[in-house]
């Protein structure tokens, strides 16, 4: 036997068992008198229609209802003695339709058959129909396909994530090669910049926290080219603070990652702002947003921003970490361009240095040859005028020493760097009193102070007392009145030491040249000199080695200055250690 004569024999057996229940439904009930036997008129097996699972119909051509199986009962919640001989327009709100009162009415003309899918909103689910007709019978399957939808969209967002996935992966080694591709700043953020636009938003820019509390724009890119105008417009008039209570400014200040999917719901329910600045801000146009950090090393050294506008796309979670990925990204490539710098500027700073030093050892030692020489000539016999008078000699014997004093001075601050450096600045700490030490050391520069046409005031009346180094603290007293002298144009000079129950404090103050507010990171820096070098001598090692020693010893050093006005130098020691 084939399969087709089993399937029809079964068929047969079916439309058997059921002969009598189907008989007994349809007598009656049929206008046409359509189903009898298990077997409509038009030769339709109703048996088998009864045990099929999907909901069916047989209807004539003009759609009453001749049949209905158990499953479309169950559908409807009502028994096929109130549905038979009944338009189909009357049994359910759907048929009600005109798209589909059309559809079946096109069926009876044409005889071919339909096929089309329904969402059933209020219970979410849906159905598959087909209507064929079969001779004066047209029969309406309608098969519930949720399980199969929910499969299907599973896949498609399967997929969808795939794709996604496979795109942030592309777009992301594109950006890593384009963050490669230079060590410099403010040129890597411009790339990453256009190249996030319009991938990832119809803006993107990249603001950078600054040493003075502001922040800079360092890049911005717009997927259009009117939007221009508009954000440097706004950025003027607001411009972004570090202690922004949202947005930019917040993200710089706290490292973490700010998403709003919807501005315009965000913006409608938060309350305060301006209406100026609510009115600014809806003129943008930004429908959603993205602002996430750029850290490296756990320090915050950006933020990237993300912005859609009109556009139809909407941000999701993955776009999120897309967005941090390529931020990370940004942020290590910052960071060694950083490093890059500093190593550069390093070499530099040592270069200079080395010619730096060799000048300053080379002057005293030049002059210090020519006093020798002419000590020389002066103690010989053979001098034309006979021998020099004693204070003569003595003038140029005190000169020798004080070139001698200039060169050893200079060696031990070579000295003392490469003892610093290689972490070597150890600690004797005893039990003293700054005021006095101060007082000893003042007058060690009556010289240097003559010369240089400076009068000293010293304020150090009270006691001072503290656990500290006393050479390292005579250190830091002799470079700071020395470089108050070298950068005091002869003016006064106030030195004071005062103290309260926890801690000393020295300040050196002077009315000279003055300090600029650009050089001021860098004054405590090894080899900084911001001085010319025509006018001033020195290695640019002084304040660096206070620095450290002050560091050493738990106290902080501060300068406040006014270019052209003159400096005080201010150091704080703890009295005891902690
Ligand atoms: P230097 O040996 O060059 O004086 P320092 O480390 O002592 O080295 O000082 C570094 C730089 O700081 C100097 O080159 C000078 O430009 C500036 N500086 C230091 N002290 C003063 C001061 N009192 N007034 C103005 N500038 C100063």
């Amino acid at each position: 036997m084939g399969a087709a004569e089993m399937l029809s024999g079964r068929y047969i057996a079916l439309a058997r068992s059921h002969t009598d229940r189907v008989d007994s439904l349809s007598t009656g009930q049929d206008p046409d008198g359509a189903s009898h036997g298990g077997s409509d008129t038009s030769g339709l097996d109703t048996a088998l229609l009864d045990q099929m699972p999907e909901a069916v119909v047989v209807c004539s051509l003009d759609a009453v209802c001749v049949h209905v199986n158990p499953s479309l009962e169950r559908h409807l919640g009502r028994p096929r003695q109130e549905l038979l001989g009944r338009r189909l327009w009357e049994l359910h709100p759907e048929w009600t339709e005109r798209s589909f009162q059309e559809r079946f009415r096109q069926v009876v003309r044409t005889g071919e058959s339909a096929e089309f899918e329904r969402h059933a909103e209020p219970q979410d689910r849906w159905f598959v129909k087909r209507l064929f007709r079969v001779h004066e019978r047209v029969v309406l399957f309608s098969r519930d396909i949720s399980a199969e939808k929910k499969q299907e969209a599973t896949l498609r967002a399967l997929y969808d994530e795939m794709r996604r996935a496979q795109r942030h992966a592309a777009f992301l080694a594109q950006a890593s090669e384009v963050l490669a591709s230079s060590l410099e700043h403010d040129l890597i953020l411009q790339r990453m910049a256009h190249l996030a636009v319009p991938i990832l938003g119809d803006a993107c820019s990249v603001d950078l926290p600054m040493p003075d509390g502001q922040v800079r724009r360092a890049a911005a890119a717009f997927s259009r080219q009117e939007m221009v105008a508009p954000a440097q417009d706004f950025q003027t008039r607001y411009p972004i603070r570090l202690e922004d209570a949202a947005g930019i400014g917040k993200v710089l200040r706290t490292g973490v990652t700010e998403f709003t999917p919807d501005f315009p719901a965000m913006l409608a329910a938060a309350q305060g702002g301006s209406s100026a600045y609510r009115r600014d801000v809806e003129a943008l146009g930004i429908s959603a947003y993205i602002i996430v950090p750029l850290i490296s090393r756990g320090r915050v050294l950006g933020a990237l921003t993300l912005l859609n506008s009109e556009s139809r796309r909407r941000y999701t979670e993955a776009d999120v970490r897309l967005a941090e990925d390529l931020a990370r990204r940004a942020a290590t490539s910052l960071d060694n361009g950083r490093l890059y710098t500093e190593a550069q500027e390093a070499v530099r700073a040592r270069d200079s240095f080395l010619s730096v030093a060799s000048h300053e050892l080379n002057t005293p030692l030049t002059s210090l040859m020519l006093n020798i020489q002419a000590l020389r000539r002066d103690m010989e016999p053979r001098a034309s005028n006979g021998p020099a008078s004693p204070e003569a000699l003595s003038t140029k014997v005190v000169a020798v020493q004080r070139q001698v004093s200039r060169l050893s001075s200079l060696v031990r601050e070579l000295l003392d760097v490469s003892r610093i450096t290689a972490g070597r600045l150890r600690l004797e700490r005893e039990d003293l009193d700054l005021a006095a030490l101060t007082r000893e050391v003042v007058p060690r520069f009556t010289e240097d102070l003559a010369r240089a046409g400076c009068a000293l005031h010293l304020e150090a009346g009270g006691a001072a007392t503290g656990h500290w180094d006393r050479l390292r603290l005579e250190q830091v007293l002799q470079n700071l009145l020395s470089n108050a002298i070298k950068y005091g144009r002869g003016r006064p000079i106030e030195v004071r030491v005062g103290a309260d129950a926890s801690r000393a404090c020295l300040s050196v103050k002077d009315q000279g040249v003055g300090i600029p507010p650009e050089g001021r990171a860098r004054l405590f820096q090894r080899f900084e000199r911001l001085a010319s070098e025509r006018h001033y001598g020195g290695l640019g090692l002084g304040l660096w080695i206070v620095k450290q020693i002050v560091d050493a010893m738990e106290g902080r050093i501060l300068v406040e200055s006014v270019p052209g006005q003159g400096s005080t130098f201010i150091v704080e020691l703890p009295r005891h250690p902690a």
